[in-house]
């Protein structure tokens, strides 16, 4: 939506891209210009050849220890993460040896051989099939960059956007996103990214409204411009008209103000009207992000994904490692309980550990999750073994993810026996009250959620595996990413089915996919019987203020007019015009919050 030629610089602008951070911000623009490094073409003698190897080395040296030092000035949580997987990237294999075989055999100067290596890794990652690994091109770009300016001795410009100001870039590498820690922006505009981009994921920890993929926004803004991003609706307006800019002001009191009051209550427990407890709690990737999940209210953690505990290193976490984690996770969010789901790697959650194995034809169906940790023992028991000794620091709850059959489970909880042997055998101290539940994430586990639930203590459903493996649509594939459909009558009925089997056996049931962040599926769930719901931190003030003005009635007459419906798009239509009609703001408070935004205008 291109409302005016872009080569007018006095014209109004309009263009609609992905919000990713709701709200609605407005301010002059500080348009950061695409950095390029110029890189010498030249060729080396051969004497020269040790000598630039060892330059591109120091500079290797050098450019860690400048992350390390904008690394230190963050408080922690995934910026950290970010910056830390970018040290590591400066140890990939592929980006030294492809530069030293450039320097060595080609002759090229170091920048030069630097360029053509990273030119090549990003060429390989955007022929990635998911979008993550696409993103992760740019981070490799941005590291590039770095180097190079290492390399010619350049200084880096820090980006220094004024208070206040909207931040108009073609991408933001990470330290220009640590830049943001310090200076309040009012909003984030990027030509590129998507949600997992570090743009979106700092903006939403921030709270600052982010829309992103708004093509050829730095030539169209100049820095003073004014600009409006309207991160509920996803899009952008550069040097809006007198009209507009009061509209949107005043829409931004309206966010702003309601805002305000959602979060005010934030910490108090999500009851119906007619007294029904919706457990609400946060689904966490690391431990420094406990205190996000404690400031907005979370009854405790759903789902930590331990996994993350082996991505972007180069040696197994210990036994030691995951008692520390787990008891540090514990204790903080003590009383409230912390779901531990065991390590679930293979298919979209790669490990470089795990590479070693070699690609396989269809990960999503190979040997992943508890598949893989029941294969490899030793790196499966050292986990169990850590959280069952950190048992005895405050509620724990051991988790197994991807089970398909009783077989496997037992074989999982065979495990967790093994691992308590252990622990008595070497006298350590461990808890012997300890949880253990299962996911359930493949419709065969759905179908057959009576026989789980006699052998565990609670189950959860994880709708983004549930949805790809039952409607059998890649979760990662753009191409098919219209077909995945949260209320396709198959997901809905599974779901009924899940509840209604714990129900039955006083098992409680649980919900950790990105629906129960979705304030407009906040209904049916509770409706179908879900008892607690778990979620990006940032989704838990909406969801509960929505179950507050809520009745039980309200919500299972819901559920059962979408178990009705006949297909997905007659099942959304029922929910988004109630939900809609009920609860417009809330709606809006939810876009982009980890859910796809298609929160409908009222024009
Ligand atoms: C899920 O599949 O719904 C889930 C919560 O697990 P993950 O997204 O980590 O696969
Ligand atoms: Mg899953």
């Amino acid at each position: 939506m291109n409302e005016s030629r872009p080569d007018d610089d006095e014209q109004r602008w309009v263009h609609a891209g992905t919000a990713t951070s709701p709200g609605i911000g407005i301010g002059e623009a500080y348009v950061v210009g695409r950095r390029r490094v110029a890189v010498p073409h030249t060729y080396i003698e051969r004497e020269e050849v040790e000598a630039e190897q060892i330059r591109f080395h120091e500079a290797l040296v050098a450019t860690r220890t400048q992350i390390e030092a904008i690394k230190a000035k963050l408080p922690h949580g995934e910026h950290r993460q970010i910056l830390k997987a970018q040290q590591m990237m400066l140890r990939d294999p592929d980006l030294i040896q492809r530069t030293e075989t450039l320097v060595r055999d080609d002759l090229r100067c170091a920048e030069w051989a630097v360029a053509t290596a990273i030119d090549e890794l990003q060429a390989t990652l955007d022929q990635a099939e998911t979008e993550y690994f696409r993103e992760r091109s740019s981070d490799i770009g941005f590291l590039g960059r770095r180097l190079l300016q290492t390399l010619v001795g350049e200084t880096l410009g820090e980006i220094s956007p004024p208070e206040g100001s909207i931040v108009v870039a073609h991408d933001l590498s990470p330290a220009d996103t640590a830049q943001l820690h310090r200076v309040r922006v009012e909003g984030i505009v990027t030509e590129v990214g998507g949600r997992t981009s570090h743009s979106a994921i700092m903006a939403r920890s921030l709270q600052i409204p982010a829309v992103v993929g708004i093509e050829g926004v730095t030539n169209i803004a100049q820095t003073g411009d004014t600009v409006i991003v309207d991160g509920v609706h996803g899009r952008v307006i550069v040097r809006p008209e007198e009209e507009e800019l009061e509209g949107h002001e005043g829409e931004r009191r309206r966010y702003d103000a309601f805002e305000e009051k959602i979060q005010k209550d934030r910490a108090f427990k999500a009851v119906t009207q007619d007294g029904l407890h919706v457990i609400t709690r946060a689904n966490l990737a690391m431990s420094e992000d406990m205190e996000l999940a404690i400031r907005h209210g979370a009854e405790g953690i759903g789902l930590y994904r331990s996994e993350y505990m082996f991505m972007n290193r180069d040696s197994l976490p210990s036994e030691e490692e995951h008692y520390r984690t787990a008891k540090a996770v514990l204790r903080k969010m003590a009383p409230y309980p912390v779901v531990f789901r065991t390590f679930d790697l293979g298919s979209d959650k790669k490990s470089p550990l795990l590479m070693a194995r070699g690609p396989e034809v269809n990960p999503a169906m190979g040997l992943r999750s508890l598949r893989l940790a029941l294969r490899e023992r030793e790196m499966f028991l050292a986990q169990l073994r850590g959280l069952l000794r950190a048992g005895v620091h405050g509620p724990l709850r051991i988790m197994l993810p991807l089970v398909s059959s009783v077989r496997e489970l037992n074989d999982g909880l065979e495990a967790i026996e093994e691992a308590r042997d252990q622990l008595i055998r070497d006298e350590m101290p461990q808890s012997d009250d300890i949880r253990v539940g299962v996911m359930v994430e493949t419709p065969a586990a759905a179908l057959i959620a009576d026989l789980l639930a006699e052998r565990v203590d609670f189950l959860s459903i994880g709708t983004n595996d549930l949805i790809q493996y039952t409607l059998a649509i890649d979760r990662e594939n753009e191409e098919v990413g219209y077909l995945y459909e949260p209320l396709h009558p198959a997901i809905t009925r599974l779901i009924k089915r899940v509840a209604e089997a714990g129900a039955a056996r006083d098992v409680p049931v649980s919900l950790c996919g990105e629906m129960a962040a979705d304030p407009r599926y906040t209904w049916v769930l509770a409706g179908l019987g879900i008892q607690e719901l778990s979620m990006n931190p940032s989704a838990i003030a909406v969801v509960k203020d929505i179950i507050r003005a809520s009745s039980s009635e309200d919500m299972r007459q819901l559920a059962e007019r979408v178990l009705a419906a006949r297909s997905a798009v007659e099942a959304e239509a029922v929910v988004y015009e109630t939900m809609h009609a009920r609860f417009p703001e809330h709606l809006e408070h939810g876009a982009g919050a980890g859910v796809p935004s298609s929160v409908p205008e009222d024009d």
